[in-house]
């Protein structure tokens, strides 16, 4: 299927790695032209080569926290006008609600709802004037399905969440549409770690981790990264200008409800 976005100009945020990159390989090979962000400068070429080698698109890189004013101001200075945002950024740590202090929860709600915010808040007037615009901001399954261990994470992000849906709606009548994308249980570098953490402490093989992680899973397996990226491509092509609003969520059939 042509998505129509051949030349449209892409934001991707926190896309070295994992759900990110999977998204800017996408779009790339979709037609749309990148910048995409990172902090670490190293990794982030070597993503841009890949997706170069791998689709001829343009693809300029921006090494800068997310999380901060600046970092956010210098991706836009290489991309004043996208058609397309996609935010994203590392997640936070996971942990026990006693152990977080004020400063914890400003971090984790700077990075996962002001930073996305600010990024919507200074790409949507052009968007708007342009109709056409596609926003989406990748959050977590536990939004609709919060964990005692995830607070960090399902907090701002829902907090995000309730904001982009009324937002949608004054921004679609100019075709330019905001919705988010919930991973569920994706093999990206950051499960990796996760997984490699918990065996050295528990003894178990990456195989029985793996099995523990899809026991409650319909699909049987853990999600892939590629197809998360193609949603994101769906969700920013030119046929979902009628989408508005949205959270999909991709895991598996985990999250088990008649209303998705
Ligand atoms: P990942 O493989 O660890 O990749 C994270 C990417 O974000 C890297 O490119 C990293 O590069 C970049 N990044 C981190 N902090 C950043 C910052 N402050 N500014 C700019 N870039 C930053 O992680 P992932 O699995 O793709 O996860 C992406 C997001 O989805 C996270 O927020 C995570 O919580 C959420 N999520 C993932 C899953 C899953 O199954 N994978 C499930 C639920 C939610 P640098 O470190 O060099 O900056």
């Amino acid at each position: 299927m042509d998505l129509g976005i051949a030349g449209k100009k892409a934001i991707v945020c926190a896309a070295s790695k994992g759900l990110g990159k999977a998204c800017a390989m996408s779009l790339a090979k979709n037609g749309a032209d990148l910048v995409i962000n990172a902090r670490t400068l190293a990794d982030l070429e070597a993503t841009a080569a890949e997706i170069r080698a791998a689709t001829g698109r343009s693809v300029t890189v921006v090494a800068a926290d997310i999380g901060t004013a600046e970092g956010r101001a210098s991706v836009l200075a290489a991309c004043p006008a996208p058609d397309i945002l996609v935010n994203n950024a590392g997640g936070p740590a996971r942990g026990d609600f006693e152990d977080w202090d004020e400063a914890a929860w400003m971090q984790a709600v700077n990075l996962s709802m002001i930073a996305p915010l600010m990024l919507i808040k200074a790409v949507m007037d052009g968007m708007c004037a342009r109709r056409f615009g596609r926003i989406v901001n990748i959050t977590s399954g536990t939004v609709k399905m919060p964990l005692p261990d995830h607070a960090l994470s399902q907090g701002p992000r829902a907090g995000l969440t309730a904001v982009c849906a009324g937002l949608a709606r004054k921004l679609a009548p100019h075709n330019v549409t905001i919705n988010g994308l919930l991973p569920g249980q994706h093999l990206t570098e950051r499960m990796q770690t996760g997984l490699l953490e918990v065996a050295r402490r528990t003894g178990q093989t990456h195989a029985e981790m793996i099995a523990k992680r899809v026991a409650d899973i319909p699909a049987g397996r853990v999600g892939d990264p590629f197809e998360f990226g193609e949603a994101c491509a769906f969700l920013c092509s030119a046929h979902s200008g009628y989408i508005v609003g949205q959270n999909l969520l991709l895991d598996g059939g985990r999250f088990n409800s008649t209303l998705g």
